[in-house]
């Protein structure tokens, strides 16, 4: 993937291209009590009695983890990004080259197209949790092998555990094959709301880096957002 930046016209022009400048002012409102959280952050945390380990044990878990081959070449592992009271969980596939340089999931040019739907839907990389089905970058930015996948789920799983999320946004094949453990094109799976992880609704869209190169799949991204948004519930007032 590209490092280069998507400027501010650019991503003016995607969110038209999507039609998402209009609607995303009209329905900010409602968009914004229905996707983002007012959690703050959490500083110590108490030693957990449900098997499950503390946020800080998780990060440096990642931080060390030689668990699969991907541990050799990486610069970085990418743990992922946002708040831990995200009611809104966005998987992707794996680090590309400019995370694995910054440590941070989606900051290539598939990461801005990212923000830009992120903020049509009124919210942002801040106040959802933003990771991959694998924290290390496979070499090349291949496909991450199921063995590689197997070994960092338990990683995902734990994340997915810990913040409890009312909805996953699966994006691309390799997060959609993983996280739902069927084989079914993206264009099949999208569209529908699918049974994840410990029950929690699971939608699938196309990735980002697929909109860059198939402009035409973005209306039908933008049902899938709405029909996420639909799955998160309003905030108790
Ligand atoms: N593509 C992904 O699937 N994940 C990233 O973090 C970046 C690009
Ligand atoms: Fe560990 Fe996951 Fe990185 Fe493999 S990809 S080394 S399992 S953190």
């Amino acid at each position: 993937m590209s490092a280069e930046e998507v400027s501010a016209p650019e991503r003016t022009r995607i969110l038209q291209d999507l039609g998402l400048v209009a609607w995303a002012r009209r329905a900010e409102p409602q968009a914004m009590q229905d996707v983002t959280t007012t959690a703050e952050p959490v500083t110590a945390e108490p030693a957990r009695t449900d098997g499950l380990p503390s946020w800080e044990a998780l990060q440096q878990s990642v931080s060390g983890c030689t668990r699969c081959a991907l541990a050799e070449q990486r610069k970085n592992t990418v743990f992922g990004v946002g708040s831990r009271a995200a009611r809104w969980m966005i998987v992707g596939e794996a680090p590309g080259a400019e995370e694995d340089r910054r440590g941070e999931p989606f900051v290539g040019r598939a990461g801005q197209l990212l923000d830009a739907i992120l903020e049509a839907v009124g919210t942002s990389r801040d106040e959802v949790f933003i990771t991959n089905i694998v924290k290390c970058r496979p070499p090349g930015n291949r496909d991450p092998q199921p063995e590689e996948a197997e070994a960092c789920s338990q990683y995902l799983q734990a994340q997915i555990a810990l913040i409890d999320p009312a909805l996953i946004l699966a994006v691309g094949r390799v997060a959609a094959h993983n996280l739902l453990g069927v084989e079914t094109p993206v264009g099949r799976l999208r569209g529908q709301v699918h049974e994840g992880p410990g029950g929690r609704p699971v939608v699938v869209t196309y990735h980002p880096a697929y909109l860059l190169r198939t402009p035409s799949a973005k209306r039908k991204t933008w049902d899938d957002l709405r029909l996420a948004c639909s799955q998160v519930p309003p905030k108790a007032a």
